[in-house]
């Protein structure tokens, strides 16, 4: 299945031009070309797809969790099958290397579906007896029309993350995807037909975040907003959702430590924060992106992170032997980069990386970035304390336990973060304290799809995953019945 020049909108069941018939350029990365256009989409489209879910959803939400089971897998089985295009285009869309679209992002996405169409079969409710008096019990039922909004650096992956427990727990959904990687979104809107979801169940409107997903936020019959993205966009989201009293579950930007104790296993741990910290070019929420290292480990972990970072192949992102593909995009490496020339005068050294390699050929054009380490800043400076996501750490010392917990705890952020020591009474002492939605200890994005997901403070609200997300899209109704 080769992609489509001309990417369409997935309205009431099939394929249709944006309304406006205007498309916006697709880049890909690699290259800097533009190598398909997307659907310009505006509240016209946004509106027919909303109609659409309103039709579909009687049906639907009484279709009862054996079909949606069955319906979930079936598309589930069919990303399995064309799990080769599916992680092609996702390399083509968003620069990731091909080896990470096809171990990663393509089953992950289908790990979703299948993740929560056998959640769909399990889900069930509370009931509260009161003695000799009444009996309770909690209907949760589906919320109606809801929108789906996801970022560019996971497309699929993250896309269907909400979706697919939207759908299960019976909801219909108005989805858009990021401007930037809409290219299996559209593929997935043709697996959806395939596997015979019905006619607007899922719609998905592609288009600009101001324009397409801010008509599906300010919909009045959007019932709910699943969003993942930036901490801004998200703000923004709540000043228009908040006042409509929608339900809002919000996945938003961080600033991740990685607390290394010079008791760790310092070869896994190596391993694992080579990975944490430039996995899809640190365009990860979860990566770690500032380094705090206990001071007897320091110069050893600085000089062979520097010298396992330095080894890093930037290379297209099609081939086998890349370890680094491109930035999602021009504006972003150009963000990035801002802020190495922030790091330098706040007085950081740039250890290694930073700098555009020379690539050959098409790739002249590629939005390439070498991985950069920075030691010698300051907790407090903006470096240390705004969310850059790209390949970009910074590390430094701390002496006690009280410091590497105020240093780790010291931003406005708090998703995940990650600790490393043998010593395990430290761990659990440190976990308790951290400030962050989610901690690993001795390990990275080690993920069990059932764990409640998400951050505090600017990080977000709200947890997806599980039957976190299975009580996202339902409202509980409690029903009490008095005895006798
Ligand atoms: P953005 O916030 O820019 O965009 C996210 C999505 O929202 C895109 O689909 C975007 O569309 C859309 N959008 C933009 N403006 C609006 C609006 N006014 N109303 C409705 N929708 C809008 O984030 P990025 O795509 O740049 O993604 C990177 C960010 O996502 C980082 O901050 C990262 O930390 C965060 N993230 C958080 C995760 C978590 O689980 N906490 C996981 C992954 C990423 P368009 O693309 O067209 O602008």
């Amino acid at each position: 299945m080769e992609p489509d020049k001309y990417l369409s909108n997935y309205i009431d069941g099939a394929l249709v031009p944006p309304v406006s018939g205007a498309y916006l350029d697709n880049y890909d990365p690699s290259t800097g070309q533009v190598y398909s256009h997307l659907p310009d989409s505006d509240e016209r489209d946004v509106q027919r797809a909303v109609e659409a879910a309103e039709r579909a959803f009687p049906l639907w939400s009484k279709a009862g969790p054996e079909q949606r089971f069955n319906t979930l897998m079936r598309i589930a089985a069919l990303i399995e099958q064309q799990r080769e295009a599916f992680a092609r285009a996702e390399t083509i869309d968003s620069g990731k290397p091909l080896s990470l679209s096809d171990s990663v992002d393509i089953p992950r996405a289908q790990a979703n579906f299948r993740f929560f169409a056998t959640a769909a079969m399990q889900f069930a409710s509370e009931a509260h007896h009161m003695e000799g008096t009444a009996a309770n019990f909690t209907l949760r039922q589906p919320l109606g029309v809801v929108g789906c909004i996801s970022p560019w650096n996971l497309p699929l992956y993250l896309f269907t993350w909400k979706i697919a427990p939207a759908l299960a727990a019976g909801n219909c959904v108005v989805g858009k995807p990021s401007e930037l990687t809409p290219m299996t979104a559209h593929l997935l809107a043709r697996v959806c037909m395939e596997a015979g979801l019905p006619p607007g169940v899922l719609n998905i409107v592609h288009g600009l975040g101001p324009k397409a997903g801010q008509a599906i936020v300010a919909h009045p019959k959007t019932k709910a907003i699943s969003f993942t993205g930036g901490t801004a966009t998200g703000r923004h989201i709540v000043s228009v959702a908040g006042p409509m009293f929608k339900k809002l579950s919000l996945e938003l930007g961080g600033k991740n430590p990685n607390l290394i104790f010079a008791d760790c296993n310092f070869e896994a741990m190596m391993a694992d924060t080579m990975r944490s910290s430039f996995s899809n070019n640190g365009q990860i929420c979860l990566c770690g992106s500032r380094i705090y290292i206990e001071r007897p480990l320091y110069e050893k972990f600085r000089d062979e992170f520097v010298r396992r970072t330095e080894a890093l192949r930037v290379d297209a992102p099609l081939s086998p032997d890349s370890s680094l593909g491109a930035l999602v995009s021009r504006q972003h490496l150009e963000k990035v980069e801002s802020y190495l020339a922030l790091a330098r005068e706040e007085g950081g050294r740039i250890l290694c990386g930073g700098t555009r390699p020379p690539m050959e050929g098409p790739q002249r054009g590629g939005y390439y970035l070498r991985p950069a380490i920075i030691e010698g800043l300051a907790p407090t400076c903006r470096t240390n304390q705004e969310e850059i996501f790209g390949p970009v750490v910074t590390i430094a010392p701390f002496d006690t336990e009280e410091e590497a917990l105020a240093l780790a705890n010291g931003t406005t952020y708090g998703l995940a973060a990650t600790l490393w020591s043998q010593d395990i009474s430290r761990a659990n002492r440190v976990a308790e304290q951290l400030q962050a939605g989610i901690v690993w200890v001795n390990c990275w994005m080690v993920r069990d799809l059932r764990t409640p997901f998400g951050g505090v403070k600017h990080s977000g609200v709200g947890r997806e995953g599980g039957n976190e997300a299975l009580r996202f899209f339902t409202e509980p109704k409690n029903v009490c019945i008095k005895y006798g």
